[in-house]
């Protein structure tokens, strides 16, 4: 090969600038980024306030004091899986690309298709040995504030002064000892910051006219574990999604009556006395709760019920991150953001893994931080911040051009492949392979037309 051809492979393919980065979080998305940072040649700790990697898939049997989640001194219990949760996409589409979700010794002998969550935590701690991952892990310590260095990020980009571009962040971090906050606050300067921690934790609640006066009880499925306490009792489940689904079908051979409210029934769906199920109903939405104790659907049906479990997802919640307000969560969308990942006026030095939804996570994960990776060491180029702006505002506007609601700024389902498409281009690697995306539509399918019998197929 010619020097000069060689010249020009060798600028594509190195890196050119090491950085010190934070990851935050070591659940997948944070395993994967620091993986990915390390190899392009950066220098990271991970911050991580559990004690143990996995994130949501290490599962915890305790709940939070507060059964809403809503109490701000509650403490956080992080993980959302309930005892009998299997995943809800086959394990093949659950791999990182060099390293394949597949069954063994190594893992926690459940060789399912769809596994329950302890197979998925072994998978996790599996990777984090092969990757040695966990050296660069600080466990239980709680990142609890990520600001600007002074003088920095005056929107510019060049906020530090320091001639090359780069903005800094100071990050300030709490370590517990046996479970306990010692108060001991550490704080030390990255040159750049990855979020990865989640957004499966911070309940979301659905307001129901007439709530405070109803005697019943109140529960997000984020404090959900086992059927045992709804023994004997009329629960009525709000939403539905894969937990609602899962949970109410758990619940019914103990409890005495099940009404599930759902938004939108899917194609289908009937609604009034479930098929195969004595206990169990369909209702469209709750008009209201009233002091007797009825809970009353929009449809005029009525249940009396002890229980409310709110099946309603959660929301994005990042307390620690303070930028001068040019990154906010606001009715649930993060944003500005680049592609979902980068803040056009921080970039690339905050960056975020893991806020799509309806995707294949951890694959995308992947892609994500090759892609912040890459682009933090300059082998990859972003456009302009300007530009990056104009594309992020054209794609509110599509959004809401399209009548989806701002809530819903990062939920993909059909669009994913695109976007994996694209940060696949922008790696220089090749995307999701075309039999992982037919699997995931069939598996919808499967799950939409079978959902109480797709996982043993
Ligand atoms: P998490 O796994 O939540 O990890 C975030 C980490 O950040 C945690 O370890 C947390 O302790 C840490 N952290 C948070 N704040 C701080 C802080 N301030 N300082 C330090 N550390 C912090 N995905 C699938 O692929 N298949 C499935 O079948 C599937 N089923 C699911 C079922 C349920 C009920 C839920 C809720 C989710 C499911 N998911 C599933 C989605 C799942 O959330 C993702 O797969 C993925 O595990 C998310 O990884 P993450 O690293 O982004 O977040």
């Amino acid at each position: 090969m010619a020097p000069a051809v060689v010249d020009n492979l060798l600028d594509h393919l190195l890196p050119t600038q090491s950085l010190h980065a934070a990851v935050i979080g070591a659940g997948s998305a944070g395993l994967v980024a620091a993986r990915e940072l390390r190899r392009e040649g950066h220098s990271v700790v991970v911050y991580e306030r559990g004690n143990q990697v996995g994130g949501i898939w290490a599962y915890a049997p305790e709940t939070e004091s507060d059964p809403m989640g809503c109490d701000p001194a509650r403490t956080v219990v992080h993980s959302s899986l309930y005892s009998s949760l299997r995943t809800n996409l086959p394990r093949e589409l659950m791999g990182f690309s060099d390293y394949p979700f597949v069954a063994g010794p190594a893992r926690s002998g459940d060789p399912r298709r769809f596994p329950g969550h302890s197979e998925v935590l072994a998978y996790l701690k599996g990777f984090a040995r092969e990757f040695e991952i966990e050296e660069m892990v600080r466990f239980d310590t709680e990142v609890v504030k990520v600001s600007l260095l002074d003088g920095n990020g005056n929107g510019n980009g060049n906020g530090n002064g320091n001639g090359n571009g780069l903005i800094q962040w100071r990050v300030k971090s709490r370590k517990k000892t046996d479970g306990i906050c010692s108060g001991d606050e550490d704080d030390e300067v990255f040159d750049a910051v990855v979020v990865c921690t989640g957004h499966h934790t911070e309940p979301q609640i659905a307001e129901i006219p007439g709530i405070d006066a109803w005697p019943g009880k109140q529960i997000h499925s984020h404090n959900y574990r086992t059927p045992e306490p709804f023994k004997d009792q009329v629960v009525v489940l709000i939403g539905n999604g894969q937990s609602s689904a899962d949970i109410s079908r758990e619940i019914a051979p103990v409890a005495k009556e099940v009404h599930v409210s759902i938004r939108a029934p899917a194609e289908g769906i009937v609604l009034g006395q479930r098929p195969g199920f004595g206990n169990t109903w369909l209702h469209p939405m709750i008009e209201c709760a009233r002091e007797d104790g009825a809970i009353v659907f929009a449809d005029g049906t009525c249940a009396y019920a002890d229980v409310i479990l709110h099946c309603t997802g959660y929301k994005y919640y990042i307390p620690f991150l303070e930028t001068n307000g040019i990154v906010s969560v606001d009715d649930n969308r993060v944003g500005p953001l680049y592609k979902h990942i980068f803040p056009p006026l921080l970039a690339p030095w905050l960056s975020f893994v893991g806020l799509p939804q309806k995707v294949i996570p951890f694959p995308l994960f992947e892609l994500q931080s090759n892609w912040i990776a890459g682009v933090l060491s300059g082998r990859f180029t972003l456009p302009s911040k300007k530009e990056m702006m104009e594309e992020v505002e054209n794609f509110y506007a599509e959004l809401e051009a399209a009548g989806v609601p701002k809530r819903l700024t990062h939920t993909m389902t059909k669009t994913q492949f695109e976007y994996y498409d694209w940060l696949a281009e922008q790696c220089g690697i090749p995307g999701l392979e075309e039999w992982k995306k037919q699997l995931f539509f069939a598996g919808i399918e499967s799950l939409v037309a079978r959902p109480d019998t797709y996982r043993d197929e």
